[in-house]
């Protein structure tokens, strides 16, 4: 119904920051080089996300919107070993229930791209269309049709801020990706696609944090840490500079987070938490993945062994860079 459908659209966007999320993380999985996001007004006027990914069959478009149809899981045992990072078909109908949102893409080799336009989760129009290879999706007045959600938001600034937020987890995630954020017309995030994490540090933090950043690598049988943290010199107020990877996916884990700053006792203040990126590739049945899309928590089967190789990891590159 109607109202189920909205109900279930609110569990995967909560705000504009939510639907940013979504739409970057189908481009990852299209196999995009290039993911250009523009905003306005926070993302309530309108989002904007452009690749130059694998696009979507003509034949498929319509399908995309339908609850549940995701072409990125066959059998429920992919759900285990799943390795792209959406697999629950709930994104694109969620963000069209509440928005005006249309989708154009050209999937590679076709002659032509194909438009669609829904309105408030209604199909408002299909047309074959002139469009470079990849897909562009575009929401425009967010939650128009749910004034009390459009209510529970905070200022253009502050939902901007969580975007550009989100925009940059997943560049320092996908350092071989070129991503872009304009908002209201001002690029605020430019990272050049380098393949390059330290590039990707570069464009999200500033140089001055870049040059403080030591490089963290250690390999413990099929666990492997790579990434950076920053020297003690560097420290923040508060966890939210720590972006912790599992296989390249962003993912929220205490454990890895307390592993972090314990490899800095004694060398942080209280209350001070490093700037790190870490990414830990481990295999794909070692770990699992929330299946709730908003959520981005893991689970280890091996929790304690994990802890120890990013604790290691990490004392490894603070003792190195000692004097
Ligand atoms: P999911 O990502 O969970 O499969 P979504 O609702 O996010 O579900 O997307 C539905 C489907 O639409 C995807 O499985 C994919 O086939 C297609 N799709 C969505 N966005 C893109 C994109 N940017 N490029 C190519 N295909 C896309
Ligand atoms: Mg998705």
């Amino acid at each position: 119904s109607d109202v189920a459908s909205k109900i279930a659209a609110g569990e995967v966007i909560e705000r504009p920051a939510s639907v940013v999320k979504e739409l970057v993380e189908n481009s990852i999985d299209a196999g995009a080089t290039r993911i250009e996001t523009v905003i306005r007004e926070g993302g309530v006027a309108e989002i904007r996300v452009s690749d130059d990914g694998s696009g979507i069959p003509a034949d498929e478009v319509s399908l995309a919107f339908l609850r549940h149809a995701t072409s990125k899981l066959t059998t429920v045992d992919e759900l285990q070993s799943v390795a792209t990072l959406g697999f629950r078909g709930e994104a694109l109908p969620s963000i069209a229930a509440v928005s005006r949102a249309t989708l154009t893409t050209r999937a590679t080799g076709a002659d032509s791209g194909v438009r669609i336009q829904l309105r408030y989760g209604e199909t408002a129009g299909l047309d074959e269309v002139g469009c470079a290879p990849g897909t562009t999706v575009q929401a425009q007045e967010l939650f128009g049709n749910l004034p009390a959600r459009r209510k529970f938001l905070r200022s253009s600034a502050a939902e901007t801020a969580r975007i550009q937020e989100v925009v940059s987890r997943y560049a320092l995630a996908s350092p071989g990706v070129k991503f872009t954020l304009t908002a209201d017309g001002r690029t605020i995030l430019d990272t050049p696609g380098s393949g390059r994490a330290r590039d990707a540090v570069l464009s999200v933090y500033g140089s001055d944090i870049a040059s403080q950043m030591l490089p963290v690598l250690h390999v413990d049988g099929d666990i492997s840490i790579d990434g950076f943290v920053s020297t003690p010199q560097i420290s923040r107020g508060n966890r939210s500079y720590m972006t912790l990877l599992v296989n390249h996916r962003w993912v929220f884990d205490g454990s890895i987070a307390y592993a972090i700053t314990q490899a800095y006792q004694g060398m942080l203040p209280d209350r001070r938490y490093p700037v790190a990126v870490i990414n830990v590739v481990i295999p794909a049945h070692a770990v699992d993945v929330n299946s709730h899309p908003s959520k981005r928590e893991v689970r280890f089967r091996n929790a304690d062994r994990l802890f120890s190789a990013v604790h290691y990891a990490v004392r490894d590159a603070l003792l190195a860079h000692a004097p």
